[in-house]
């Protein structure tokens, strides 16, 4: 594939609840971003006729040379197929890239999370860095790999799934059928299960429990939601010290929306991971925020061609 440096591209952000997207300029700039409503529910080909719709319309004002969409699930990159994904469950071997390219704009798919950390990588935390992870907490736990200033995807596109890495043998069920993910534990799905837990079902703090619910009962006091947070942290902070001790990255860069407690996660996080992790390793490692929100997805996946081409 030829990719002229001076051409724009659109990224596509495809979530449970939105479609982000945005035109990239030849500096990496967003030109424009916009969120729409997935509509997931009105099914699969609703969702595949939006996307039509966004690069028809982005193609006729922008001049698009190149369309990179990023999705959560299992996505076969090479082939441009979305495997599975948690957040539309209708899709099963869903060959996008080809629907998509009906529309003659050259179409690369990739996996969420490693659009997340390629898009903070080239416009956002990661800048400046040539080696770095990406964790993206929500819902669940997602993560991506730089590697010498490449997205690093393994032989099937399956790296960086670090959510499913384990951090206590035989310990909680994870959504993935194993036990003792750092994902059963640290997501924003494991912490509203656990405070349900140990509130009791029928507590009233527990009639809307959500992440940021149970954020701001730990900052008012609550000793319950601080304790989970706590066990929630020291977990993450477990987890970052392996993947130090693998990788000896500059820099770990923390999104989703779990990254939005800043400093009251952060802080926790790397005083633990720096406790456990291999001290030469631990001496030379960053822990940062996302800079880019929900922008960096976009970013990458408008960036997807041209680390296809660089390889
Ligand atoms: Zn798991």
């Amino acid at each position: 594939m030829i990719v002229n440096n001076k051409m724009k591209s659109l990224g596509i952000d495809i979530g449970g609840t939105n479609i982000k997207y945005g035109v990239i300029d030849t500096n990496n700039k967003l030109v424009f971003s916009k969120f729409i409503d997935a509509e997931i529910k009105s099914g699969k080909d609703s969702v595949i006729e939006k996307l039509k719709s966004i690069i028809c319309n982005c193609k006729r004002n922008y001049d698009i040379s190149y369309v990179g969409v990023g999705i959560a699930g299992l996505v076969d990159k090479n082939r441009g197929i979305v495997l599975s994904s948690p957040n539309l469950p209708d899709w099963n071997n869903v060959h996008l890239k080809n629907k998509l390219e009906e529309l003659g704009l050259p179409v690369i798919l990739d996996n969420d999370a490693n659009c997340f950390i390629l898009g903070e990588y080239i416009a956002g935390a990661g800048q400046g860095y040539k080696d770095i992870l990406g964790i993206t907490i929500g819902t669940g736990i997602g993560g991506g790999i730089i590697v010498h200033g490449k997205l690093y995807n393994g032989k099937n596109n399956y790296a960086g799934e670090f959510g499913h890495t384990k951090v206590v043998p035989n310990g909680r069920l994870c959504n993935c059928g194993q036990k003792g993910c750092i994902e059963a534990y640290a997501s924003g799905f494991a912490v509203t299960k656990i405070a349900q837990e140990k509130y009791g079902a029928h507590n009233l703090k527990c009639k809307r429990m959500t992440p940021k619910i149970l954020y701001e009962l730990a900052q008012n006091g609550d000793k319950i939601a601080q304790k989970i947070y706590k066990q929630a942290f020291y977990y993450l902070g477990i987890s970052m010290s392996n993947l130090i001790n693998i990788f000896n990255p500059e820099a770990i860069i923390f999104g989703g929306g779990m990254s939005k407690m800043g400093d009251f996660m952060l802080k926790q996080v790397e005083k633990i991971a720096m406790e456990h992790s291999f001290k030469p390793s631990a001496k030379n490692v960053e822990f940062k925020l996302a800079k880019l929100g929900d922008n960096a997805g976009i970013v990458g996946a408008g960036n997807l061609h041209y680390q296809a081409v660089a390889l």
